[in-house]
């Protein structure tokens, strides 16, 4: 039977939510988008009914800050499950809410503290007890990275792998939005993941590096080399526990050289701190002004040309007791994704996901009570699913990969 969903957010990720969910009337029977500007919302609504989407799109305000005015909306609209494609500072408020109205949850980022610039899985691990006991379901970072690149690792794990030993997750955007200087998801938590300090996992511990001091071209499939940086990402965390025989995990994403320019301007000049400024007599945060005069993410896709391509490569000990290979990927053009749903490709690689794990866990194949990563399911449904609503993945075995191992 079909199900009701809030989705809480309407930028660029919640665009794609909204619209890929109105495509599937058969999992999505009522879809509500609710976010703190309303009138994006609407737009959304407007663009899905234009395009004859067959379900409706309703809309609502709401300020997912606070935890009485979610458990009201939830209340009131009696969804199945919410999905939360607002920011990580949400995060937490929706996952109380739902816990105090028994519906399931699912999000695209882990939660960050709006006022350090951390992130990792302890906060939303800490409610597993909870879930558990309440019978719901939390599914976290189901988006692409995180997200699909977990699916993939596990379907690795699955199908190929006795024993898997390297992991390194290659990202690269070889888009063009013609603007000097955006950021292709939030600016703001797309700055803050960027300018920490790098981080990656080796012989049972993290290894931190200074922000974007590692780097080398790697190939990318139809796309070519592209300076690609190590990141900490969200991913490697809960990777490395699920899986422990990884000796090495990375994460790689590409930067072209007119984005790093325009970001240590920005970052030597000061506009990239979370340290409050008193400005005019009123305290502001410099990156968050910074997020006010740059582009919103949702507003790139038009003329956006060129690919994104992410996956994962991994080596180890294959089910047939050999030395294996593994390189599992997706590339995904803008103008597809424009096409489809107005929408760049960024958003869309994380919104289809999203729509994925919630349908998932609407038709009760991932259904299971608790707080769980996307690489801790059964991963085939998931790769079925990709393949059928617009992120089909290659593979290839046994073959050099282009990323070699070890360095
Ligand atoms: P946008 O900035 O385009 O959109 C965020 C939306 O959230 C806006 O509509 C914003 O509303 C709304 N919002 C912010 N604060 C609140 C609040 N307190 N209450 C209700 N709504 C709020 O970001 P994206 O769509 O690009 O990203 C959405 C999420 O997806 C982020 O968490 C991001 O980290 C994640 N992401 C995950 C990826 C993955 O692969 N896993 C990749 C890319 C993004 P308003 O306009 O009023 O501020």
């Amino acid at each position: 039977m079909s199900k009701k969903v809030l989705i809480i957010g309407a930028g660029g990720v919640g665009n794609v939510v909204a619209k890929k969910c109105a495509m599937n009337p058969d999992t999505f029977s009522d879809i509500l988008l609710a976010s703190r500007t309303k009138t994006k919302c609407d737009k959304i609504a407007a663009d899905a009914a234009a395009l004859g989407l067959p379900t409706e799109i309703k809309t609502a305000s709401i300020n997912a800050d606070h935890v009485a005015e979610l458990v009201a909306l939830i209340r009131d609209y009696q969804p199945f499950m919410v999905i939360n494609v607002a920011l990580p500072y949400q995060d937490l408020p929706i996952m109380d809410a739902c816990l105090a109205t028994g519906v399931h949850y699912l999000d695209t980022a882990n939660y960050e503290p709006k006022d350090i610039a951390k992130f990792e899985y302890s906060w939303q691990w800490a409610y597993q007890d909870r879930y558990e006991k309440a019978g719901l379901m939390a599914l976290l970072g189901s988006g692409f990275d995180p997200g699909v690149t977990q699916v993939y690792t596990a379907y690795a794990a699955k199908h190929h792998f006795r024993e898997m030993h390297y992991l390194d997750i290659i990202d690269c955007n070889a888009g063009d939005h013609g603007k000097a200087f955006a950021t292709n998801f939030n600016p703001e938590i797309n700055i803050r993941e960027i300018t920490q300090p790098g981080k990656y996992w080796e012989n049972g511990q993290w290894i931190e590096i200074e922000a974007m001091s590692q780097h080398k071209p790697i190939e990318y499939p139809g796309i070519g080399p592209k300076e690609s940086y190590v990141l900490y990402h969200e991913e490697l965390e809960s990777l490395v526990k699920h899986f422990p025989t990884l000796k090495r995990a990375r994460f790689w994403m590409t930067f072209g050289q007119q984005y790093i320019t325009h970001l240590q301007v920005l970052q030597n000049v000061g506009m990239t701190s979370i340290q409050p400024i008193k400005f005019q007599g009123q305290d502001i945060i410099p990156l968050e002004f910074l997020k006010a005069v740059l582009p919103e993410p949702g507003d790139l896709g038009e003329n956006y040309t060129g690919e994104t391509s992410i996956g994962c490569q991994i080596k180890g000990i294959g089910k047939d007791g050999g030395e294996l290979t593994y390189y599992v990927w997706n590339n995904c053009q803008h103008q597809d994704a424009w096409r489809e749903v107005q929408a760049q490709g960024v958003s869309y690689t994380t919104g289809v996901p999203a729509m994925i794990g919630a349908k998932l866990m609407c038709d009760g194949t991932w259904l299971k009570p608790g707080v769980w990563n996307c690489e801790q399911l059964d991963p085939d449904p998931y790769m079925a699913l990709l393949n059928q609503h617009g992120l089909p993945w290659n593979e290839r075995l046994g073959i050099p990969l282009p990323h070699e191992y070890p360095d």
